[in-house]
């Protein structure tokens, strides 16, 4: 297999000398965003074993937390200076939050990631936006028969969470050859999927029931949007984290090119979450609103009444219908 990655990137000569490393990824981190954080630490722990590594990134889901290290991950911002910082499944500093202050003082940076590129940052990129998930990257690099369990574990996550448990467009007959490689390992797949991608809780199915019962059609029925308020989020008691999964299931309506879910993050202030079924590049329209992701699926945040969000979205994704 013909891998770019490992000669973008030289693990032994980028670490050669360094003492300390850090790891990070984006706001609200998802399986992908921890799945490969933590498995290329554990990657490291396991092949430079002299080499301390520390993970930042904001708290992460319980469901993540039977993963190796993330018991140790640090969520407030160091000013430390690292040898070497990775920034995983994120192309753009800001997307790091406060975290991108690891940029500052370290030694060398390197940004690994599958978005649609944003400006290149890091003194070593390496973005294939083809590519399923930043997991499958981080695979690519290592080489999976160098990966102790734990790492697998991790990284069969984030590849299952990216690509809806293999079936998006993303998932290359290379993902399943990863993925199939990381089984070989004796990871409980099974049950990583079940326990992380499928499994909610009562609050979280009901809020989802919610936004399906609420939900409103436009333009033929090609756009499907729901929204959910923050006093909704706390009768229900959910985070917006719990709220993952509901504009998958938007979309999945019959006849809905695309769709839009926003929750209130603030009074006023939206995220907002796309998912296009292929007649739509959902990228531009969240670009255009400041956010980005990836063709099919994307997302930004947005200020204003839900109904101005909604107006605004709906006229973008209508110039592409
Ligand atoms: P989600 O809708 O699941 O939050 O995000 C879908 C995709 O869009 C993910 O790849 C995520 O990283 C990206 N994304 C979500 N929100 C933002 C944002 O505010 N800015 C950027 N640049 N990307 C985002
Ligand atoms: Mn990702």
């Amino acid at each position: 297999m013909r891998v770019d990655i490992q000669e973008k990137i030289c693990l032994s000569e980028l670490l050669s000398g360094a003492q300390c490393a850090a790891i990070t990824g984006h706001l609200h981190p998802d399986g992908d965003c921890v799945g490969s954080c933590l498995g290329l630490q554990s990657a490291l722990n396991h092949l430079f074993p002299d080499l301390r590594t520390d993970v930042f990134l904001e708290p992460i889901p319980d469901t993540f937390g039977f993963l190796e290290g993330a018991d140790r991950i640090l969520t407030e911002p160091s000013e430390k200076a690292y040898d070497v910082v990775f920034c995983l499944d994120c192309n753009t500093p800001a997307r790091l939050g406060k975290h991108a202050v690891l940029l500052e003082k370290a030694g060398k940076t390197v940004c690994i990631d599958h978005h649609i590129a944003g400006e290149p940052f890091a003194d070593i990129d390496y973005i294939e936006s083809t590519a399923s998930s930043a997991s499958e990257l981080v695979c690519l690099l290592i080489g999976t028969d160098d990966l102790p369990k734990a790492a697998c574990e991790a990284l069969y996550m984030g590849i299952a969470h990216d690509t809806g448990v293999f079936q998006y467009s993303c998932t290359s007959s290379r993902t399943m050859r990863i993925a199939g490689e990381l089984m070989d390992k004796g990871i409980d797949y099974p049950r990583i999927i079940t326990k992380t991608y499928y499994e909610k809780t009562y609050y979280q199915k009901q809020i989802m029931g919610r936004a399906l019962l609420e939900c409103v059609r436009m333009l033929d029925g090609q756009v499907v949007f729901s929204a959910i308020r923050k006093k909704e989020m706390d009768f229900f008691r959910v985070t917006g984290a719990d709220l993952d999964g509901i504009v998958s299931e938007l979309r999945t309506i019959k006849g809905v090119e695309v769709a839009i879910f926003l929750y209130e993050i603030l009074p006023s202030v939206y995220k907002v979450s796309l998912r296009s079924s292929g007649k739509v590049n959902v990228n531009q329209v969240a670009s255009f609103f400041g956010g980005g992701g990836h063709i099919l699926a994307s997302g930004c945040e947005m200020q204003g009444s839900m109904y101005d969000v909604i107006n605004n979205l709906t006229e973008r994704i209508a110039m592409q219908l």
